[in-house]
């Protein structure tokens, strides 16, 4: 009796694996292998671009400047500086009555090179880092590190780079200091164990001549100029990027899970990127958006603050012949979007920081999060109820698994994402990603259910 209505009742969260038959669980394997390969060669903003990109290209995508006027069923894309990325599908409804718009970021933590990297100490090159968004600074020593980026040259020519990822490739790596001569730094709290003006990358040792100062650095140098023609002031204009050389891979015995670097939040744009490449004849136009310096901010003019994205929306309503002042400012009063953006996994070595009855599992489907803040919500983008019961009816009557959660408990919690921003324009928000162990790490860790989930998620709502 009481069985029959805690089946009725209760929200039962239940392990997605549970009810996925051999058939699915083979969709979500193929699925999460086509993600791994993504990864490993977009593991940069700028790759990341790069190769959604081409993917919209071949996916019938076209650049929304070679058009003149749009009508339903076309698909255009605007490329920011090479760094971040907005696609549309115009929709069969009149634009005025909103879009339906999911935004991931396709920046992830990482150490970039200091403006002046070069320097040698003891006959020993090293590439000084400044680093990215919020790491663990212990956990980028002594890892395989492989360099990425673009160096821009006073004429204009552009060199793209990328060292460490071919197997036949050197990698770089960041040095720590021996147990046996630790004792002073192992009494330091965890984060000031390695100092941030400690992250310099070991780049080589054997020196040009026998005599003279600095002949390992002009060995570099001479390396350098030879492979792509730049002198030491070259390096003040690039972009250069330390990421883990390490690829991605599936994780688990049962090979379950996927571990990589840079799944925050490459996970949501990838599963988001391949939705919307699946998409024919939506009602609302689809909105896909990749922005960069999420994990900084999102300030600058490639970050989810700048006006960048009104003005590919402004160019829509142009092209579709509709403008008029102020109809920017209703459209985005009528739309609306999901954050995708992952959550913290709970994970039973910490639970500590987490609420489990409001935490986000691994393998129980794609997580909502209502609101990011914490301390008082502060700061926080809080979703309306009536827009949560909209996303969870998609969600349901889609057959997709979901939970909502938040982000560690009330007092230790928090972390921004892109949502206030939308939801500032006037738009409905809420944060929908998938749930990572290890956020930030050089190797994060996620569920392939959650990846499916997530596919499926962003599907089911722009086809709503
Ligand atoms: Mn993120
Ligand atoms: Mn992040």
């Amino acid at each position: 009796m009481s069985e029959d209505l805690r089946e009725k009742l209760f929200d039962k969260k239940e392990n997605g694996w549970k009810k996925v038959n051999d058939e699915e669980k083979k969709k979500i394997f193929e699925y999460a292998k086509g993600y791994m390969d993504f990864l490993n060669k977009a593991k940069t903003e700028r790759e990341f671009v790069k190769h959604a990109r081409e993917l919209a290209d071949k996916n019938g995508f076209k650049d929304i400047m070679e058009f003149n006027t749009l009508k339903p069923g076309d698909k255009v894309y605007f490329v920011n500086r090479n760094k971040s990325m907005y696609l549309a599908i115009i929709g069969t409804e009149n634009i005025e009555n909103g879009l339906h718009i999911i935004g991931s970021h396709v920046d992830s933590p990482r150490l970039d090179l200091k403006p002046n990297p070069l320097y040698e100490d003891t006959e020993m090159a090293y590439f000084k880092t400044h680093y990215y968004g919020g790491i663990k600074k212990y956990q980028w020593t002594t890892i395989p590190l492989s360099i990425h980026g673009t160096i821009v040259k006073t004429n204009g020519e552009k060199i793209d780079i990328c060292i460490g990822e071919d197997e036949n490739d050197p990698i770089f790596t960041i040095t720590d200091l021996l147990p046996h001569l630790a004792q002073d730094q192992m009494e330091k709290k965890l984060k000031n164990g390695i100092d941030g003006e400690d992250l310099n990358l070991l780049i080589g040792s054997i020196p040009y001549e026998e005599k003279g100062k600095d002949q390992v650095k002009l060995n570099i140098l001479n390396i350098l100029n030879q492979k792509y023609g730049i002198t030491e002031a070259d390096l003040t204009s690039t972009e250069i990027e330390l990421v883990p050389a390490f690829k991605a891979r599936s994780l688990g015995l049962d090979e379950s899970m996927v571990a990589g670097y840079g799944q925050d939040d490459k996970v949501c744009a990838y599963t988001s990127l391949s939705a919307m490449m699946e998409l024919e004849n939506v009602k609302n136009t689809a909105i896909c958006i990749l922005s960069d310096k999420e994990e900084i901010g999102s300030m600058g003019n490639t970050g989810m603050e700048s006006h960048m994205f009104d003005f590919f929306i402004s160019e829509i309503l142009n092209k579709l012949e509709v403008n008029r002042p102020n109809l920017l400012d209703k459209v985005f009063c009528f739309s609306k979007m999901l954050s995708s953006d992952v959550d913290a996994g709970f994970d039973p070595i910490y639970a500590s920081v987490s609420d489990k009855t409001n935490a986000g599992f691994l393998g129980k489907g794609i997580s909502l999060n209502k609101y990011t803040g914490a301390r008082g919500k502060s700061g926080a983008s809080d979703a309306n109820a009536e827009y949560v019961a909209w996303v969870r009816n998609v969600l349901e009557k889609n057959d997709i698994s979901y939970q909502v959660a938040e982000l560690g408990k009330v007092d230790v919690g928090g972390g921004g994402t892109i949502a206030y921003i939308i939801a500032n324009k006037g738009a409905d928000v809420i944060d929908c990603g998938v749930p990572v162990l290890s956020m930030h790490a050089p190797y994060e860790v996620t569920s392939k259910f959650d990846i499916y989930s997530a596919y499926k998620t962003y599907k089911a709502f722009w086809n709503e």
